[in-house]
């Protein structure tokens, strides 16, 4: 597979290019950026051959049949649209778009082409997630009460430009983290939230963007889910908590990028530690990706998966914003 990067960013130089380049026979021939100087600095770095600002170059290159988008936010209807539209396959990072109607014409656009159309929620593709669903799914902690989700971490400096200063490019702590919150809520309870009460402040960080948030969704099997994000917690470490009527799991430090931390389960037979695989996630999502588009399988997280962690997070900044109880409002999902 051949691929064109949309967006000269932070996440692809760290971890995307390096996990298409780890699937056998796959290349990377554009990168596309709104600077030509940023492109070609990025290009000449990364060892991209196609450097441009034209977007329309990179999608009309017969060889390219991929392309992962990763610009700011605002960016991403307009771009996935356009490369559907050329008939490539997307992985789109989250948040999918800026509002639900716009990702769910995303996901409308590319099942019209035929396209696969993902969204690059990587936590599904962590050995642990995948470890502690599993533990769900099998009954080992019986009925599931309550999950609780802890996320509030340290911007690092280099990440500190439009996610702490610039709602228009879909800054702020929900559209950020949330968004992933919402994805493994859905993803280990395999269930998606119906009501959502929130509060959201600036702790520091944040100009004219929340940059922290804590709210507490119902789940339609009555379980209850409380999470909490932020970007101005220097020391408080990440992780969740799945308690059930026979046993609950703690799952400390698994909120990463990498295929960190450890799990363990708690039951009347004692403590256990829990093993799992510790892949790389970016690589393990591009694989599952790449089989998607040979007709095997889904991506680990499909586009309607970006829509639905998406209307969560925007209930949650809606709950926050008008100080009540909000209905996730899912749109028309296909
Ligand atoms: P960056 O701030 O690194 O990059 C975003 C855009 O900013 C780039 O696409 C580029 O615009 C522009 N830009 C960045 N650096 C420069 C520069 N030196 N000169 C000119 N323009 C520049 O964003 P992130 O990588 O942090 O995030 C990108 C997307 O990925 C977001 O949607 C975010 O939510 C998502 N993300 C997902 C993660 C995950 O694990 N799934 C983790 C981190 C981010 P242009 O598009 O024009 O090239």
């Amino acid at each position: 597979m051949n691929w064109a990067l949309i967006g000269a960013s932070t996440i692809a130089e760290e971890h995307m290019i390096r996990a298409i380049r780890a699937q056998a026979g796959n290349r990377i021939r554009w990168v596309v950026s709104s600077d030509a100087a940023h492109a070609e600095s990025y290009a000449a770095r990364n060892g991209i051959d196609g450097a441009t600002t034209d977007l329309g170059r990179a999608l009309t290159d017969p060889q390219v049949g991929s392309v992962y988008i990763s610009s700011t936010n605002e960016k991403h209807r307009a771009q996935t649209l356009a490369a559907i539209a050329a008939g490539k396959h997307v992985i789109c990072e989250k948040p999918l778009a800026m509002t639900v109607a716009e990702a769910n014409e995303m996901v409308e656009a590319a099942r019209a082409a035929g396209v696969i159309l993902a969204t690059n929620h990587h936590l599904r593709c962590s050995g642990s997630h995948r470890a502690v669903r599993a533990l769900i799914r099998d009954g080992r902690i019986g009925r599931v009460l309550s999950l609780r989700i802890f996320h509030a971490v340290h911007l690092p400096e280099h990440l500190r430009g439009w996610r702490l200063d610039d709602p228009a490019s879909g800054g702020g702590v929900i559209p950020d983290i949330t968004v992933h919150d919402a994805d493994v809520a859905r993803f280990l309870l395999n269930d998606d939230p119906e009501n959502v009460v929130a509060q959201k402040c600036v702790s520091g960080m944040g100009q004219g963007v929340e940059d922290s948030a804590m709210s507490v969704w119902s789940m339609p099997s009555g379980a209850m889910v409380m999470s909490h994000e932020s970007f101005s917690h220097p020391f408080a470490g990440s992780g969740f908590e799945v308690h059930g009527s026979a046993g609950s799991i703690f799952a400390r430090g698994v909120m990463t990028q990498r295929p960190l931390g450890e799990i363990e389960l708690v039951t009347e037979a004692g403590r256990i530690a829990v093993p799992f695989d510790n892949s790389d996630l970016y690589t393990t999502g591009v694989a599952q990706f790449l089989a998607a588009t040979r007709g095997k399988g889904e991506p680990a997280a499909s586009g309607a998966d970006g829509v639905k962690s998406l209307a969560v997070a925007i209930a949650v900044r809606e709950a926050a914003e008008g100080g009540r109880r909000i209905r996730v409002n899912y749109g028309e999902t296909t």
